[in-house]
């Protein structure tokens, strides 16, 4: 059981003062987990990644150009916008003038915001522009009273399309006033050695920054968050590992029968890197110890058909095989490619998820009991407790860092020694695999499937973006099929959004009709309406933010444009072309970036011109950039490191390794003094599941 002093931790963040249900909504979204909504634990430990000094407050005449100033100005006038100009308000401050440009201002609220005559603090860039200072959409703009309120260094955290800076700010706000009161559970002397505050102190301090510098990941308030992050996760493996050490697991030979029945069946043959990994599979299937076992492969690499192969080998044993997608849609896609090839070797095979009808759920229950069926492919159902298999041998796991811990463990416990296949199309680096899921074994599928189209990749500056519009009309003269995606902006309150429909509305002067705009902001019914214009052929551009979703499959669409490509992770523009060059037709991908480009972005970029290899970018990513970057874990809520990153930690991560050895060798069971207070931080980074382990003996 959860100690109580850790309750109020857990409460949803729609729980925290001023977050009404829109916003929690999108917390959810930014912060929740596949079992949870966004709880105040997640407000607190979504770190901001940057901070904006506001604390240089100059007067008109001292402010430096280019650099944020605040400065207190009296409002002078208003000149309106007429055409398409923007609103400019002038103000003084007896050392110089200073006006305020507005595009597209809203009358009421800029008059409200900057009556004539008051005096206001404002925040923002000062430039020159036709030889006066001006301020372009000031970031605040403030009375004395709200002066007091403004931060000196103002957190710049992550967020989601649709939530503000200011909620966040609140949220976080909210969150600190819930942090219990712990008693340091380090080694007094090694965090006295290395300069750390408390743990409660350096959350808050990261909060509330002092300096930009606080937020470094290198700082000691960054780096003493990581350091109880890789202790709990280096105290979870280990304890995990111990338990199943004394699981055995069940041989399962199975004599290939079915195997090569759906091999006989299959309209092509396996890859190396297929057969190879069947091999692996098959060997750990076979011995007398458990399998868990990590497939990885890019999407359309083949993993499903290793699955299924892998499933075939259990049933030949006599017993039962399960795979669990994160979705609904991943769970019926496998369910219609396994299916057929299952069904043609005369094996039963069912669809599980949320939604089914009483009926249809009863029989899939009453005949996995029975034995009846031999295959379930459903959602995080499955880990149900009314799921009860009458023998199951393999549990299948896709996209298995979408689950949490608890329900990854718990479809491998519906039985005695279940071996477990997690598959995942996010490459991970071998350095970092093993620090994820030291636990794990690792396959590998590279090689594509023949037959695929390469996607032919150019960076082009968007200086020529005219050009690509030419070309893109050229192509869709033929009938192609484009996606262009514009980057989501987190710095300002609508230009995110503003950037695609601006973009939507200039191609349309070119195309017309034939363009399609999506967005997260979208209701779910439009968005589905506007993807199926797009698959149907009906719209031929598609405009849209990232947010649209990854599973879309529209084979006809073959040139990929992604705005502001320097602005993405290597990983994730991996992912957004993926979505061409999926038919058998020539696809292209066009990064456009805004130059001049640093060296390490271009050699970034290089590398997708290069390979379509997801292994190798990700590698090279993480040799560039960092490993956040590569897993998009902060984005995708996945149970991986929340704070440490293994490029900055790494020496942290030795330490933490010997001080959970040491740990674990004087207190196995975390019940000494440090142990107990240990307990709280493997509930605080989630590694709790360890500790079930642990009481179940
Ligand atoms: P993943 O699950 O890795 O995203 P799938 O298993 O869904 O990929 O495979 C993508 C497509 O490639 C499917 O249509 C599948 O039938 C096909 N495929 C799989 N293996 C091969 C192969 N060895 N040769 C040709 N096509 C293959
Ligand atoms: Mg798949």
């Amino acid at each position: 059981m959860r100690p109580s002093l850790l309750d109020p931790l857990f409460a949803s963040a729609a729980s925290l003062p001023g977050i009404g249900p829109k916003n929690a909504q999108l917390l959810d979204r930014l912060l929740g987990g596949a079992d949870h909504p966004a709880r105040v634990l997640d407000v607190l430990l979504h770190l901001p990644h940057d901070g904006v000094d506001r604390r240089d407050r100059p007067t008109i005449a001292q402010a430096q150009l280019s650099a944020v100033s605040t400065i207190k100005v009296r409002v002078c006038e208003h000149r309106p916008s007429h055409a398409k100009g923007p609103w400019r308000v002038l103000t003084e401050d007896g050392t110089g003038d200073l006006t305020l440009v507005f595009f597209r201002a809203n009358a009421n609220w800029i008059e409200k915001a900057l009556p004539v005559g008051a005096i206001r603090w404002v925040s923002g860039l000062v430039e020159i522009f036709d030889y006066y200072k001006q301020m372009v959409h000031p970031q605040h703009i403030l009375d004395e009273e709200g002066l007091k309120s403004l931060p000196p260094v103002e957190p710049v955290y992550g967020l989601t399309e649709g939530l503000f800076p200011r909620v966040m700010a609140k949220a976080a706000a909210g969150a600190l006033a819930r942090l219990p009161d712990f008693s340091e559970w380090l080694n007094p002397s090694f965090a006295r050695a290395n300069g750390w505050v408390g743990f409660g102190e350096a959350v808050k301090r990261l909060h509330q920054p002092q300096s930009p510098a606080d937020l470094k990941p290198d700082s000691t308030y960054c780096a003493r968050l990581a350091y109880d992050e890789l202790l709990s996760h280096q105290l979870a493996l280990r304890l995990v590992r111990s338990k199943a050490q004394g699981l055995r697991g069940r041989p399962q030979p199975g004599d290939g029968a079915l195997r090569s029945k759906i091999l006989e069946n299959l309209p092509f043959a396996l890859t190396g890197d297929q057969t190879r990994a069947l091999e692996e599979i098959s060997a750990d299937m076979a011995c007398d110890k458990r399998m868990l076992r990590l497939l990885q492969g890019d999407v359309g690499s083949g993993k499903t058909v290793v699955a299924l192969l892998a499933m075939a080998q259990a049933i030949e044993a006599g017993r039962q095989a399960a795979l669990m997608a994160p979705t609904e849609i991943l769970s019926r896609q496998h369910f219609e490619t396994i299916k057929p090839l299952a069904e043609a070797a005369g094996l039963t095979v069912a669809l599980a998820t949320g939604r089914d009808k009483t009926t249809e759920r009863r029989a899939t229950l009453a005949d996995l009991a029975s034995g009846a069926l031999d295959i379930v492919v459903g959602t995080h159902a499955l880990v149900q407790e009314d799921f009860a298999f009458r023998d199951l041998g393999l549990a299948v796991i896709d996209e298995q860092h979408r689950f949490g811990v608890q329900q990854r463990l718990a479809l491998g416990e519906k039985n005695a020694g279940v071996d477990v296949l997690a598959m995942t199309a996010t490459p991970i680096p071998r350095s970092l695999a093993l620090a994820y899921f030291g636990d794990m074994d690792l396959s590998a599928l590279r090689e594509k499937p023949p037959g695929r189209q390469p996607i032919t990749t150019r960076t082009v500056s968007t200086e020529r973006i005219d050009e690509v519009v030419a070309g893109l009309g050229r192509a869709l003269k033929g009938g192609a099929r484009v996606y262009w995606v514009c980057p989501l902006v987190a710095e300002s309150e609508d230009s995110d959004l503003a950037a695609a429909e601006a973009r939507a509305e200039d191609l349309h002067k070119f195309f017309g009709d034939r363009v399609g705009l999506v967005h997260g902001r979208m209701k779910g019914r439009d968005k589905d309406a506007a993807m199926e214009a797009f698959a149907s052929g009906e719209t031929q551009i598609l405009v849209a933010t990232t947010v649209i979703e990854v599973g879309v499959n529209v084979p006809e669409a073959t040139i990929m444009v992604i705005e502001h490509a320097e602005r993405f992770g290597l990983a994730q523009l991996h992912q957004l072309r993926g979505r061409v060059g999926r038919g058998d037709r020539k696809s292209s991908c066009i990064l456009l970036y805004a130059g001049p480009l640093g060296e390490t972005a271009k050699a970034r970029l290089e590398i997708l011109r290069e390979t379509e290899d997801g292994f190798r970018i990700a590698e090279e990513d993480l040799r560039l950039r960092g490993e956040g970057e590569i897993l998009g874990l902060r984005q995708s809520g996945a149970p991986g490191f929340r704070i440490a990153r293994l490029d900055l930690h790494a020496d942290l991560l030795r330490f933490a390794r010997d001080d959970a050895e040491k740990l674990l060798a004087e207190d196995a069971d975390l019940q000494g003094e440090r142990g107990t207070k240990i307990q709280l931080l493997l509930y605080l980074f989630e590694r709790d599941t360890a500790l079930n382990l642990l009481r179940a003996g």
